[in-house]
């Protein structure tokens, strides 16, 4: 174990299409995170857009999960909590914290004190300008009436992570814009009284490359996108779990040794004895089928032979 603090963190899939890669390497940075730290790992379906979502996209992320092998202590639907999501902002309208649009949308009323800049584990500070500061004052966090008054994507997933005591938000680099305006939405959280929330420190951020193929981002519509079929064409679970953590982490000493790493060497490597990384990651399917003969080849060696004794 390399740190005391035992990390909270989340995986939030929209259910939107298939299981994708880059939400699978998501997924296992967030579980390496909590698991080596003996924190718990949240599996939260975005699912608050009720005109993207798809039912059948909820068991492909089930299942590709439980495939890889990675666990989770919650599962949570962002459905089911909207009327949550729709008392706080009500809440926060009678607090000041916000206003009502003349068709019923809440609007986050931008404080004075917000912060400037949020550190992110990967890519250091990042800085929230004045720019983004205007663009975010009437933010959103309830659609209005003629819209359905859900909540919006950035409240939901906000509200979650404070209610939830998240305390680290591992997800690509395309987050960050996303993340200036989470920080907003968090800072007013920490003035809603009384609802029995307790002012929190913002959760670390680490925002890691995007997952690159052919030099073009790894597309829903990329063939090589999709983690089942990784599955159906008879990977080993642990190859892909090796070579996805490799996507964006990478070990201090990048030696051979290294390079093939079990699911214990990698809970105690991940942490303490590596980095992610913020430049993107290239999609090497050459490289996966390398994993693939190594990690067989692995369990091949570990298995007693068949009809051989046991050795005394
Ligand atoms: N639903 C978002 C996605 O699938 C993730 C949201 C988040 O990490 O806050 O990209």
């Amino acid at each position: 174990m390399t740190s005391t603090t035992p990390y909270i963190t989340r995986l939030a899939p929209s259910p939107t299409g298939m299981m994708h890669i880059g939400t699978a390497r998501t997924g296992l940075f967030a579980w390496l995170a909590a698991r080596a730290t003996g924190g718990r790992f949240i599996l939260r379906l975005d699912d608050t857009d009720a005109d993207r979502n798809i039912a059948a996209a909820e068991q492909p992320i089930l299942d590709g999960l439980r495939w890889l092998g990675l666990d989770w202590d919650d599962y949570v639907r962002q459905s089911d909590r909207m009327h949550i999501y729709a008392s706080m902002a009500r809440l926060m309208l009678m607090q000041g914290l916000a206003t009502e649009a003349d068709n019923g949308a809440i609007l986050l009323k931008l404080q004075g004190d917000m912060p400037r800049a949020w550190h992110d584990e990967v890519a250091g500070e990042i800085a929230i300008t004045d720019r983004d500061l205007e663009l975010m004052d009437g933010l959103p966090l309830l659609r209005g009436q003629d819209k359905g008054g859900q909540a919006t994507y950035q409240f939901a997933s906000v509200l979650d992570d404070y209610q939830m005591r998240v305390n680290y938000i591992i997800r690509g680099t395309d987050h960050i814009p996303n993340t200036a305006k989470q920080v907003a939405i968090w800072h007013s959280l920490d003035k809603v009284i009384p609802n029995g929330l307790a002012p929190q420190a913002l959760p670390k951020f680490a925002h890691v490359g995007l997952i690159m193929k052919d030099k073009k981002k790894l597309s829903k519509r990329d063939g090589a996108a999709s983690l089942l079929d990784y599955r159906d064409r008879g990977f080993d679970p642990d190859a892909i779990f090796n070579f996805l953590l490799r996507l964006g982490w990478g070990p201090r000493v990048d030696n051979k040794e290294n390079s093939v790493l079990t699911r214990d060497r990698a809970l105690e490597m991940f942490l303490g004895e590596g980095r992610m990384r913020s430049s993107n990651a290239n999609f090497d399917e050459v490289k996966l089928a390398w994993f693939d003969k190594v990690h067989k080849n692995l369990k091949r060696k570990a298995a007693p032979e068949a009809g051989a004794a046991p050795k005394a």
